[in-house]
C-alpha cells in the first residue's frame, strides 16, 4: 500500500509521500556532558540514524547544544517538555522541535494554548524547523481526558493531536508530523490506526513508548510496527529500548533490521500483542535521567521479578521525575528515579521513596502482596 501523505523535510531527510521510512532515535546522556552527548551523537550517526533528538530543559543545556552543534552536521531535533520558551533558543541549532500537547499548561499558565503554538510555529518557521506534535499516554492534555471514560486512554490522545494540528493547518505551517506513543503495542496500532483515518495527510511517527529491554522491547516494537507500516502508516519510526549509553546504536540497527523483515514480508506471527504473564516496562532513558544506577535498577527488577513470570502483572520503572509519575499510572507497581532515592508506587497511590539499596527488598514485598490478592480475587 502507497504512503499518502505530504512531505515534510527535516535538514537532509525528507519524510512522507514516498521516501523511504526514516529511523531515529535519542541521545540518553545529560546534554550538558558535551563529549558524551557528541560521542552518542557518532554513535547514532554510525549505526545509520537519520534523525538524532536531544532534550533540552534549561539555558545551560541550551548552550551545551551550542557547542554540540559545532561538531556534528546530524540532523537534530530537540525535545522541548516543560520549557517551550526555549524553542527560540535552539531552533538555530536544530532541524526540528518536538513538543507535547500535555506539557504546555505547566509554563505561563495565564496564557491560552494557541498563543503558545503560535510562537513554536513562528519560531519554527523562522528557523526552517520541522514541528512534532508529540502526543505520549501518560501526559494527555488534561481537558482531553476529563471528557472520557477511564477506560479509554485512545480517544483523548486522537483528540489532542488533531486539536494541534488544526492549529498548525490555521497558521498555515505544514511541515508537521504526529506521534501518539504508549507503552501498550495494542494501543499504539488502534491509535494510529485511528488517526490515519481522520488525517491520512498527516505524516506519522512511530514508537512504542518505554518498550523495555531487549529482547521483550524488541517484540513489542516489532509487533506495532508490522501491524501499522503494512497498512502503509508511518513515516519515520523510533525503538525505544533500555540500554547502556555504549548500545544505544542498537535502536537504529533494531529499527532498520524491523524495516527491513517487512519489506521483505519476514512477519513474526502474532497479529496482535497477546503477550500474558510478567510485562516490565522501562524507558529508553535520557538526559534526564536521575542516575545512571537507573539501567541497573531495570536489569534487577527484571532478574529478581522472574520468579513471577507467570502472573498477569505489569510493572514500570522509569528513569526521572519529568514522565515517571504519569507514565507509572497505568502500571501495577511503577517506579521511578531520583537522584538519591526510587520512587515506588501501587498504580496511583504512592507507597513511598526508598534509597537504591532498598527499593528491591520493597518491590519483592509489594509484588507478593499483589499476586496474593489475585489468587484471592480468583
Ligand atoms: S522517563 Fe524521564 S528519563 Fe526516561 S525517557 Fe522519559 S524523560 Fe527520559
Amino acid at each position: 500500500m502507497k504512503r499518502t501523505t505530504r512531505e515534510v523535510r527535516i535538514g537532509t531527510v525528507t519524510i512522507g509521500a514516498g521516501h523511504p521510512i526514516a529511523v531515529q532515535s535519542m541521545a540518553a546522556t545529560r546534554t550538558q556532558d558535551i563529549d558524551a552527548t557528541l560521542r552518542q551523537v557518532q554513535l547514532l550517526e554510525e549505526a545509520g540514524a537519520d534523525v538524532i533528538r536531544i532534550a533540552i530543559d534549561n539555558p545551560k543545556d541550551v548552550a551545551a547544544l551550542a557547542e554540540i552543534r559545532k561538531s556534528t552536521t546530524a540532523n537534530l531535533v530537540i525535545d522541548l517538555q516543560e520549557n517551550y520558551k526555549l524553542a527560540e533558543k535552539v531552533a538555530p541549532f536544530v532541524q526540528k522541535l518536538r513538543y507535547n500537547p500535555g506539557h504546555l499548561y505547566h509554563l505561563e499558565r495565564e496564557k491560552n494554548v494557541r498563543e503558545k503554538v503560535a510562537y513554536l510555529v513562528a519560531v519554527a518557521r523562522d528557523n526552517g524547523n520541522a514541528m512534532r506534535i508529540g502526543v505520549n499516554a501518560g501526559s494527555v492534555d488534561p481537558d482531553k481526558v476529563s471528557q472520557y471514560s477511564h477506560g479509554d486512554s485512545i480517544s483523548p490522545m486522537i483528540d489532542s493531536a488533531l486539536e494541534h494540528c488544526a492549529m498548525l493547518d490555521d497558521l498555515n505551517f505544514d511541515q508537521y508530523v504526529v506521534s501518539l506513543k504508549d507503552s501498550d503495542p495494542n494501543k499504539v496500532i488502534d491509535a494510529n490506526i485511528r488517526f490515519a483515518e481522520a488525517r491520512p495527510d498527516v505524516p506519522l511517527h512511530l514508537g512504542v513508548t518505554e518498550a523495555g529491554m531487549p529482547p521483550d522491547g524488541i517484540i513489542k516494537t516489532r509487533i506495532a510496527f508490522e501491524q501499522l507500516i503494512t497498512r502503509a502508516i508511518g513515516d519515520t519510526i523510533r525503538v525505544s529500548l533500555t540500554l547502556p549509553f555504549e548500545r544505544k546504536g542498537d535502536e537504529i540497527t533494531v529499527g532498520r533490521q524491523i524495516l527491513d523483515d517487512i519489506a521483505t514480508g519476514r512477519f513474526r506471527s502474532v497479529p496482535r500483542f497477546e503477550h500474558k504473564g510478567l510485562n516490565i516496562i522501562s524507558c529508553p532513558s535520557c538526559s534526564r535521567v536521575e542516575n545512571e544506577a537507573f539501567i541497573e535498577l531495570t536489569q534487577n527488577v527484571k532478574e529478581m521479578t522472574q520468579y513471577a513470570k507467570e502472573h498477569d502483572i505489569t510493572i514500570a520503572v522509569m528513569g526521572c521525575r519529568v514522565n515517571g509519575p504519569g507514565e507509572t499510572d497505568d502500571a501495577d507497581l511503577g517506579m521511578w528515579c531520583a537522584p538519591s532515592y526510587v520512587n515506588l508506587k501501587r498504580g496511583e497511590e504512592s507507597l513511598g521513596q526508598f534509597t537504591y539499596d532498598e527499593i528491591l527488598g520493597r518491590v519483592r514485598t509489594e509484588l507478593d502482596r499483589l499476586i496474593e490478592e489475585k489468587k484471592t480475587v480468583a
